[in-house]
């Protein structure tokens, strides 16, 4: 068997979905398994809508997500001239021919086939014409087979086949001269020798007219394996109605590459009950074989699920750095205040996401302004009063370094004073993080430091007593 060579081939109007980062994903993953090449191409020739901010978002997902290309970015906008070159080749050979009818004899035709009840498609009208002048208006069509049908074996789907009478002579070459979508995708998977073409199934109806292209053009016909797509909730295809769809979004929300990769790998593939895949055991599985046949279902809970366990086996030194843009969007600096490696370290057993470890992570560097007054509410003032008090002197009279230290301090503080260690715990984590949600005491006083817990206490015993 020849090599595998496999492509994405995104349209650059808008930003990388994950519906097709998981396209590219599962292009990478094949590739990567049978040592064969992945190919970058960029379909820009619908000149109106594609920009090259969307290139550059693109291009930022895939970097983001790790899926490198062997070759590429191509880009189809450079390839005019082959595209007329091939074009001139079926014209040449009687396999397409000139069409000079015009929008408006097109459309009366139209009107007058579902009038009469049958199927608008080109008539014909232009394929055996006698003259073919140069100079008057004209688009190129196709000479699509007649009677019969086009069949192709897709890896997911199976056999699927279209009766030719369906497929009406198809436009490859505009009366501008540009060539269409459908005839760039054949002469540039031919070219580029593709022997692979994963795609979302959106693509089915186009197949079987690339696949007569193909023929009349003498190419091998590719591999198709048609994806199938991928639903909200509620079954419809998922959109930005569903919440967010851009991968660089959920980056910014705070998810990591892997977790996602991880997450996409699984919406239509399996291994076993399988789960979790590390990049390498991705590759090792991966099979076109174990994509199935029905549409996936996003879950957001699930890719939290995973998020937060690759946030746990992460590094801290790597979240520390990732952590920080996440941290200046809430103007919050790390520079005064404890290592944020060491309030990683306390905040990654329990994160979901890196918004949601930046958010618990803020209170490290910007003491309390207010109070969870429900929580406080919890205990009598007197009672607060003395907690804060007693632990407030115990920390000054005692030199302590470690957490096993700390939480022996604040089992002496409770004994001492017959209090439950909820009685004393909760009241000084309102005190140091201004509610409840915070990571344990012993954590949060070595990493914040005895001076700086000692300040926050006082601060706080200041506040309840004034009340
Ligand atoms: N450019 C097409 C798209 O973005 C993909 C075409 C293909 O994969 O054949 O949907």
């Amino acid at each position: 068997m020849s090599e595998l060579r496999v492509r994405f081939a995104p349209s650059p109007t808008g930003y990388l979905h994950v519906g097709g980062a998981r396209t590219a994903l599962f292009n990478w993953l094949l590739a990567k398994n049978r040592g064969g090449t992945f190919i970058l191409r960029i379909e820009d020739t619908d000149v109106e809508r594609s920009t090259k901010e969307s290139v550059d978002a693109i291009l930022e997902g895939m970097k983001w997500l790790g899926l490198d290309w062997d070759e590429g970015p191509f880009y189809q906008s450079d390839y005019f001239p082959l595209y007329k070159e091939y074009v001139q080749k079926l014209v040449a050979s009687g396999k397409a021919y000139k069409c000079y009818c015009t929008a408006e004899e097109l459309d009366a035709r139209r009107n007058l086939a579902m009038a009469e009840g049958r199927k608008p498609k080109y008539d014909g009208s232009c394929r055996d014409r006698a003259d073919q002048p140069d100079d008057q208006p004209h688009v190129i069509r196709f000479r699509a087979p007649q009677g019969g049908a086009t069949s192709f074996d897709d890896l997911i789907k199976g056999t699927i086949t279209f009766p030719n009478e369906e497929l009406d002579d198809l436009i490859i070459q505009r009366t501008d001269g540009t060539p269409t979508y459908n005839f760039c995708v054949v002469i540039d998977d031919a070219t580029m020798r593709i022997t692979t073409v994963i795609r979302g199934d959106d693509h089915v109806n186009n197949t079987p007219r690339q696949v007569q292209l193909y023929e009349a053009l003498g190419f091998p016909v590719p591999q198709f394996a048609h994806v199938p797509m991928i639903l909200g909730a509620d079954k419809a295809r998922l959109s930005k109605r569903h919440g967010a769809t851009s991968v660089i979004s959920y980056r910014d929300m705070g998810y990591l590459p892997e977790a996602l990769c991880n997450y996409l790998v699984r919406l239509g593939w399996s291994h076993g009950d399988d789960e979790i895949f590390s990049r390498e055991e991705m590759i090792a599985k991966f099979d076109i074989s174990n994509v199935g046949r029905s549409a996936s279902v996003f879950n957001t809970e699930k890719l939290n699920w995973l998020n937060a366990h690759y946030i746990k086996s992460s590094h801290p030194e790597r979240l520390a750095a990732l952590l920080l843009p996440h941290l200046s969007i809430r103007e919050v600096s790390t520079l005064n205040g404890p290592d944020l490696v060491a309030v990683v370290k306390t905040l990654q057993e329990r994160a979901q996401t890196l918004e949601e470890m930046a958010e618990r992570a803020v209170f490290y560097y910007n003491a309390p302004v207010a109070y969870d007054d429900a929580a406080l509410a919890k205990f009598d003032k007197e009672l607060l009063l003395a907690v804060f008090t007693a632990v407030i002197e115990k920390l000054s009279s005692t030199s302590v370094a470690d957490e096993s230290e700390i939480d022996a301090l604040f089992k002496t503080v409770c004994s001492e004073n017959s209090w439950k260690m909820g009685q004393v715990g909760q009241p000084v984590r309102i005190a140091l993080s201004g509610g409840t949600h915070a990571p344990g005491i012993g954590e949060i006083v070595v990493t914040l430091g005895v001076e700086e817990t000692i300040r926050r206490i006082l601060a706080a015993r200041e506040f309840v007593a004034a009340k």
